[in-house]
């Protein structure tokens, strides 16, 4: 690729910290070649305190866009010109386009979200739900839920009861929504509300790779055969929670297809051109699959 960057090639950047094992420049700069876009997407290790400056560089330097991960997807929107709808509902941005010198931020987790649970709307819709977690993607979680699945009840589970709180609070005045439970995430407490629940999604960091053996629970009474569990995280590709639920009959499903759907809508923003998805999760399968350390 680097004979073919040229004076007028469009630069996109991902600033968050760590960023190190990130597959996004794997996916991004994989699109732009397959899709002949003349573009390079690059990843920048920003500390919190460079957050500001990062975002003014994306305006001096002009590059297209960028993509923002954690711990920076809530404090950037204060730098932002201004927000999509479902971004400013949201309250988290994963997003930016630099739109001649306006940078307009967006939140593709909820598209990436979305495209998980659709092939299970019916079942989820009118249920009972339990999302772990109350941070960024926890709030694109809640937002996806509320919008477009309709269920009858949310339980927030977090480390931190006091930010589920705080996201029950906000969900309810934005959205208007009125059946939310919180909870403090204290296993074995948490079992009933778990198994009484259609759907339990983990919007935590629990289980990333290199903490593979961590869970939310470890109990098996946490399930029952007609859950599904939806876990975030793509790496590894089928956590420790979703073994477990697997082998209690549970439908699991992993990360990988929000990570791509996030990613695709993403690159369309910026280029205005489809990313072409099933040749892309199958490079980035085989990609993972040769990086030492890696579970298959
Ligand atoms: P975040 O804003 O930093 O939130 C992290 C959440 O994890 C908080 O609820 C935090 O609880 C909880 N947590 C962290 N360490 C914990 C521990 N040791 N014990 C209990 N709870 C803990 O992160 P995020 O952006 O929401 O991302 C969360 C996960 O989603 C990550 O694994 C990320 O890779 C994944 N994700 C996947 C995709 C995808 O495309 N598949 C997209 C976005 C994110 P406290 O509130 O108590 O701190």
């Amino acid at each position: 690729m680097s004979d073919s960057f040229f004076a007028n090639t469009e630069l996109i950047g991902l600033i968050g910290h760590p960023i190190k094992h990130s597959y996004s420049p794997f996916i991004q700069n994989f699109a732009l070649e397959a899709m002949g876009v003349d573009g390079v997407y690059l990843p920048f290790d920003v500390v919190a305190e460079n957050l500001k400056n990062a975002v003014t560089s994306v305006l001096a330097l002009g590059l297209k866009g960028l993509n923002v991960t954690l711990p920076h997807k809530e404090k950037i929107i204060k730098y932002l010109d201004e927000l999509s709808e479902e971004a400013s509902i949201i309250g988290a941005v994963n997003t930016v386009v630099n739109d001649h010198g306006k940078l307009i931020g967006y939140n593709t987790d909820a598209n990436g979200i979305f495209e998980t649970l659709l092939p299970f709307k019916d079942k989820i819709t009118g249920t009972k739900v339990s999302v772990i977690g109350a941070g960024g993607s926890a709030r694109a979680v809640i937002y996806t839920l509320l919008r477009y699945f309709k269920p009858e009840e949310i339980n927030i589970i977090n480390r931190t009861q006091q930010r589920a709180d705080t996201l029950m609070n906000y969900f309810s005045l934005k959205m208007r929504y009125d059946s939310f439970h919180t909870f403090e995430l204290f296993p074995p407490d948490n079992v009933e509300v778990l198994s009484s629940s259609r759907l339990i999604i983990n919007s935590t960091t629990i289980g990333m790779y290199p903490d593979v053996e961590d869970t939310i629970t470890d109990l098996d009474d946490s399930f029952n055969e007609d859950q599904i569990v939806f876990d975030l995280i793509y790496n590894p590709k089928k956590t420790k929670l979703l073994q477990m639920a697997e082998e209690q009959g549970v439908k699991v499903v992993g990360g990988m297809t929000m990570l791509i759907s996030q990613a695709a809508k993403s690159f369309k923003l910026w280029t205005d051109v489809e990313m072409p998805v099933s040749e892309i999760t199958k490079k980035l399968e085989d990609y993972i699959s040769k990086i030492p350390g890696n579970l298959p």
